[in-house]
């Protein structure tokens, strides 16, 4: 008889007590395999260490009880569902309530028995304690031990009970061997790590909550060295590799383009630009982002850092996130430098179309007939080649990712030199994670004259005022955006209530709008649609445009004065920040409204944080504590891998202790071929978001 071996890749049906009805359920948890479940952390944990007797209750305590349910009902009152039960024990009974959570009528069984974790209060009807308050309850088999001690609570579906994933979590800790160490013991013992085996049990069934705090260290700790050692063999690389370029001092057409710049720089942007010509003067390549609020002028820096590379008989690219930024930028570039015989091109979907005009382009690229070529992602498209590419600027960088900036790279013989720039405040924990392989050049000062935009929280009865504001603005000459949350009405229950753009745009241009140009702008319109709208916009013809999310990024339309932003609630600050970013281009006063009806507390103090704050950092990190990075950036932009366990807001500590740790072990030659092994064992801890990082 074989004894079959344990594999974590073994699907996770075979796991006792899960089977293949339940491994179907555990699928829509995204868990497949044994070590989907193994790494199918807690999200919270429950104190179930004593348990009390109904009796002992005492007024106002959190306690921990268990007993059998019966005389279930519910009722309705000024709008609510209020569900009533008994719970019974050998000591006494209390009366449960429970507001608006109807579906309980079908869970609650008479005589089920029920763990509640709950704060006890006198209740004049029941001339006695009541329960009103309950935390949370867990159904217990007839003849189950009540768990005890400190409870994991699972992420879980209705289709899976806590008690299941408890129960299947623990056989599988049972059947598995001891795992082996994947960290060099040398690290284990400075970082005073648990050891790999007994923190991957820890963490779902600690002893107590110190063993839980060691546990949590060491599994966020492998998570945030790997991602570390990763960032920092991607910039060694680079740097090793082959040597980049050194640009020669500032010579005379930089000078020249300094002088017909419409301003001076301001006292961030003269740093700024300090440190990129040092960095392009250096013969290692320049890897710097440029972090600045929308409008702090990161665009004048680009240009310049372009114009030195020209200067220096290199050609310049300039990634945009858009084609009506690439082709926005184009203008004024080509504005600026053309008297200076700099030849700057466009390489737009719209040249691109046409086979000739496509081919015609890149051979006027590979040729150095252009100094200067503004594109999309056009630019990193096969068929590009750069006769001697010098530096390379993206611009919004997270939206291209870790990948397609290595794609670039490998566009030219001699490495070129990068600038990233974004609008995006990332907070300084953020940038050590996504961007450790750049340093970061931070544009604190706004350009002088900047009116400040003047921020507002309006609930829906407000609303008529709110767009005889919008109206006056408009007659006035003046142009508005107004954003909402969805492009249609959701079908889902729970976004049931959130009017749509479409619906939002209905009411506006056939009511209080009827007589001025308005559009309707969304991402699911065809790009040429989209740009031809947008076009109208910026041409002053249409005065209100009615928009999903889709002018987040870059738009400049001077004009612009008013934004309202329906179902304010609805988005992040940092994301609300990007978009009052749209507004106060201009001479004019500006106003960004939001509008929200949240009734909850927690909502209506976020929304007003924009009043009083202009600071986008400040928001960002606001943001990240209430949400996870995936939020913050919405969808899966930025390139993060998902991080199981560390949280890169509130483990700014072990970050900083792993980055130091990584950057010590990635020095040592003797590390790499080990790096490349941990890498193949964990590649199926962190997938492909992961590797993408972690690659080449
Ligand atoms: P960002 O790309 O950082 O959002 P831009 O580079 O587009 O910002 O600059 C926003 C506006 O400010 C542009 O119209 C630009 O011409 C102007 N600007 C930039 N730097 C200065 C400055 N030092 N003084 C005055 N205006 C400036
Ligand atoms: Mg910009």
């Amino acid at each position: 008889m074989s004894i079959s071996r344990f594999e974590f890749t073994d699907n996770v049906m075979y796991v006792k007590g899960v089977g293949p009805r339940k491994a179907a359920a555990l699928e829509k948890l995204n868990i497949f395999t044994k070590y989907d479940l193994l790494t199918h952390y807690p999200r919270a944990y429950e104190n179930h260490s004593s348990l009390t007797k109904i009796d002992d209750l005492i007024e106002g305590e959190t306690a921990v009880i268990v007993g059998r349910v019966s005389h279930i009902t519910s009722r309705e009152a000024r709008g609510l569902t209020i569900v009533n039960a008994y719970l019974a024990d050998d000591t006494g009974y209390i009366k449960l309530t429970w507001f608006n959570q109807k579906y309980l009528l079908t869970k609650l069984k008479e005589n089920m028995r029920l763990l509640i974790i709950g704060k006890a209060k006198f209740d004049a009807w029941a001339n006695g304690l009541a329960m009103n308050q309950i935390q949370s309850f867990t159904i217990l088999d007839a003849y189950e031990e009540p768990p005890l001690g400190i409870v994991p609570v699972y992420p879980s579906t209705a289709a899976i009970s806590q008690g299941t994933l408890r129960t299947a979590i623990k056989n599988l800790l049972a059947s598995m061997p001891t795992l082996n160490e994947i960290l060099p013991q040398e690290i284990i013992d400075e970082q005073e790590l648990m050891s790999l085996d007994a923190a991957i049990r820890a963490i779902h069934f600690p002893r107590d909550y110190i063993e839980l705090d060691t546990a949590r260290r060491r599994l966020a700790f492998d998570e945030l060295f790997l991602i570390q050692c990763g960032l920092m063999l991607i910039k060694r690389q680079t740097q090793d590799k082959r040597l980049g370029i050194s640009h020669q001092r500032n010579g005379a057409l930089l000078k020249a383009t300094l002088a017909k710049l419409p301003f001076d720089l301001t006292g961030d942007q003269k740093k700024v630009f300090r440190e990129v010509v040092k960095d392009m003067e250096r013969s290692l390549p320049m890897r710097r982002l440029i972090q600045g609020d929308v409008g702090s002028g990161k665009t004048v820096i680009a240009l310049l850092a372009l114009v030195k590379t020209v200067e220096n008989g290199y050609q310049g690219a300039f990634m945009a996130p858009t084609e009506i930024l690439a082709v926005q930028h184009y203008e004024k570039f080509s504005a600026l430098l053309g008297d200076l015989g700099i030849r700057v091109g466009l390489l737009s979907a719209k040249v691109t179309r046409t086979k000739k005009l496509r081919e015609e382009i890149y051979r006027q690229i590979e040729a150095q007939e252009l100094d200067i070529v503004i594109g999309t992602h056009a630019l990193i498209q096969e068929g590009v080649t750069f006769a001697r590419l010098g530096l390379v600027v993206t611009d919004e960088q997270h939206r291209f990712g870790v990948a397609q900036r290595a794609t670039l790279e490998k566009k030219s013989d001699a490495v070129p030199d990068m600038l990233v720039m974004t609008a995006t405040p990332i907070p300084r924990t953020m940038t050590l994670t996504v961007y450790g392989d750049l340093d970061v050049s931070l544009i604190k000062e706004l350009p002088p004259g900047r009116k400040p935009i003047k921020t507002l929280v309006k609930s829906l009865r407000g609303r008529k005022k709110v767009y005889e504001l919008v109206r006056a603005e408009i007659t006035a000459g003046r142009q508005a955006y107004v954003v909402c949350p969805l492009i249609e009405r959701s079908e889902s229950e729970q976004l049931a209530d959130i009017e749509s753009a479409e619906e939002i745009f209905e009411m506006l241009s056939g009511g209080i709008f009827r007589d001025v140009p308005c559009a309707l702008l969304h991402g699911r319109m065809k790009p040429a649609e989209k740009d031809a709208i947008m076009e109208k916009f910026r041409d002053g013809e249409t005065k209100l445009l009615v928009s999903t999310t889709v002018i987040e990024v870059g738009v400049d339309v001077p004009n612009a004065s008013v934004m309202v932003v329906e179902h304010a609630e609805r988005f992040g600050l940092a994301q609300l920040h990007q978009l009052r970013g749209r507004v106060g281009r201009g001479a004019a006063k500006s106003y960004c409204i939001l509008i929200s009806d949240s009734k909850a507390e927690i909502s209506k103090a976020r929304l007003e944080t924009m009043e009083t704050t202009s600071d986008g950092f400040k928001l960002a990190e606001e943001d990240l504590k209430l949400r996870g990075p995936g939020q913050f950036f919405g969808e899966a932009q930025h390139g993060l891998p998902d991080l199981k366990i560390a949280n890169v807001f509130r483990d700014v500590e072990i970050l900083l202790q792993a980055r130091n740790a990584a950057e010590k072990f990635i020095t040592d030659d003797d590390n790499l071929n080990y790096f490349a092994n941990l890498r193949a064992n964990l590649a199926l801890a962190y997938g492909d978001k992961f590797s993408q990082i972690v690659a080449n």
